[in-house]
């Protein structure tokens, strides 16, 4: 697919195929063009070039109406005048099902979300949990092929976007039905996806399970977005026996690369090891209970480098503290193109 506003093209040769019953998520940061991917497939944009399909159907020129998807949007769209009952069995209505099929979609759907002591409330009546299960309700209601999300999580605080988050992920696998779920945030994604769609900039950079992302990333774009804290980067330079990072000490290493590389290591694949070659002068410490990152420099470099270990970690600030990490956890980009290397 691509699309286009104008002049402008906002999305590239998107492609992708989705199975039965996956649940994919579509990431990037803000303005990547993630909402509009979705609002293609939901009908509400057009197709400036390329096809969607859904079942093997085209359904470019279909009507949203009429291509078998439920939407949930982050701002819920619930009808405020009307009961929490008479909001999921709308859309029912409209396609004219018979009362009593109307009434018992509404009341599986109550059952399956826990919310039918709810059902004669007013949506102001509710928390806002409670209105997201119900503008999820609406969507199961419909019995669609496939579920769109449009960061439907981003109105609730960060504690029942956790537990909102596992029930989604449940309520899917519960009921099977293909997902398709946009979000700006790294971890909704990895928790919440089969596969995630990473966009930058209307590019897909990868498209993969969240192992393969977090594992083998396939640009400096996704190996810094995946992960927390961020993959820490460092100039080095790729020789027939190791690498030789900024500092002037050589990581050993056998490598296929030659010459210059960008070197991404994750913050906890750094293992505090007296002797170890990569040397932190730690200028911030983190104490987070479960871990602790140490936030410094290569010593005797500007290059900014975090490490997180397990555990309590105490170091007093200006103090150099070594590290040493497995070969095979280290990641190779070229600095031209920012894709992955083949170490
Ligand atoms: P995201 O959902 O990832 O934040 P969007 O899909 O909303 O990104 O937007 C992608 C790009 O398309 C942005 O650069 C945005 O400014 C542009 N865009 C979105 N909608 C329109 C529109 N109706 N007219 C012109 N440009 C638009």
């Amino acid at each position: 697919l691509t699309k286009s506003y104008g002049p402008t093209e906002v999305l590239h040769h998107v492609e992708g195929e989705i199975n039965d019953g996956e649940f994919i998520v579509i990431v990037g940061p803000s303005g990547c063009g993630k909402s509009t991917l979705l609002r293609m497939v939901a009908g509400l944009e057009t197709v400036t070039s390329g096809e969607i399909a859904i079942a093997g159907r085209r359904v470019n020129e279909l009507e949203p109406s009429a291509r078998d998807i439920a939407m949930v949007f982050q701002n819920y769209a619930l009808y405020p005048h009307m009961s929490v009952r008479e909001n999921m069995a709308y859309g029912l209505k409209i396609r004219k099902l018979s009362k009593a099929e109307i009434n018992k979609r509404v009341e599986e759907a109550a059952d399956i979300l826990e919310i039918r002591q709810y059902l004669d409330r007013k949506p102001r009546q509710l928390s806002g949990g409670q209105r997201q299960r119900v503008a999820m309700g609406r969507a199961i209601v419909r019995d669609p092929q496939v579920f769109l999300f449009d960061e439907p999580l981003s109105n609730l605080d960060a504690k029942l976007r956790v537990q909102m988050r596992l029930e989604i992920r449940k309520l899917q696998q519960r009921l099977g039905v293909t997902s398709i779920y946009v979000t700006h945030d790294q971890v909704e994604a990895m928790t919440l996806g089969d596969r995630l769609m990473v966009l930058n900039g209307g590019y897909v950079e990868q498209f993969g399970t969240p192992i393969e992302l977090y594992d083998r990333p396939a640009s400096v774009f996704v190996a810094g977005f995946i992960g927390s804290p961020a993959m820490n980067f460092l100039p080095a330079t790729a020789e027939e026996d190791g690498l030789l990072l900024p500092s002037g000490i050589k990581l050993v290493a056998g490598l296929a690369q030659r010459g210059q590389v960008l070197l991404g290591m994750r913050p906890e694949h750094l293992i505090p090891d007296a002797a170890g070659p990569i040397a932190i002068e730690v200028e911030m410490v983190e104490q987070l209970g479960a871990n602790t990152l140490l936030h410094g420099t290569l010593s005797g470099t500007d290059h900014a480098m975090v490490a997180s270990v397990s555990g309590h970690v105490s170091a007093e600030m200006g103090t150099v503290h070594r590290f040493a990490v497995t070969p095979e956890l280290l990641h190779l980009f070229d600095p031209e193109t920012q894709k992955r290397l083949e170490a």
